[in-house]
């Protein structure tokens, strides 16, 4: 898939909130406990982790984070990439609050 057609495909399918302004990702469907997900090339994927990778680049191991605490969210603006370790510890109620770079 085209990397246009798939923006757009993620686009559709958000309604943003204008008070948050979180994109909230499929607003109709059950909430589950991971994170919506789409199917690309016969893989499945995080709608969340896609967008980053579609804004900021390769991903690699990284984990990404929420700023906004809405796993639904994929405003590339309220995510950020984080080591798995970093982002342990970021969930960590010891963490010391930063502000890392996309
Ligand atoms: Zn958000
Ligand atoms: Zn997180």
């Amino acid at each position: 898939m085209k990397v246009d057609a798939l923006r757009e495909k993620l686009m559709r399918g958000i309604r943003k909130d204008p008070i948050t302004e979180c994109w909230i990702y499929s607003p109709k469907a059950r909430l589950t406990k991971s994170y919506p997900r789409i199917i690309i090339g016969g893989r499945k994927a995080s709608v969340h982790r896609v967008m980053y990778a579609l804004k900021y680049g390769d991903i690699g191991n990284n984990q990404i984070h929420h700023i906004c605490n809405n796993k639904r969210c994929i405003n590339p603006d309220h995510l950020f990439s984080l080591s798995f370790g970093d982002h342990r510890k970021h969930h960590s109620p010891n963490w010391i609050v930063s502000t890392p770079k996309h």
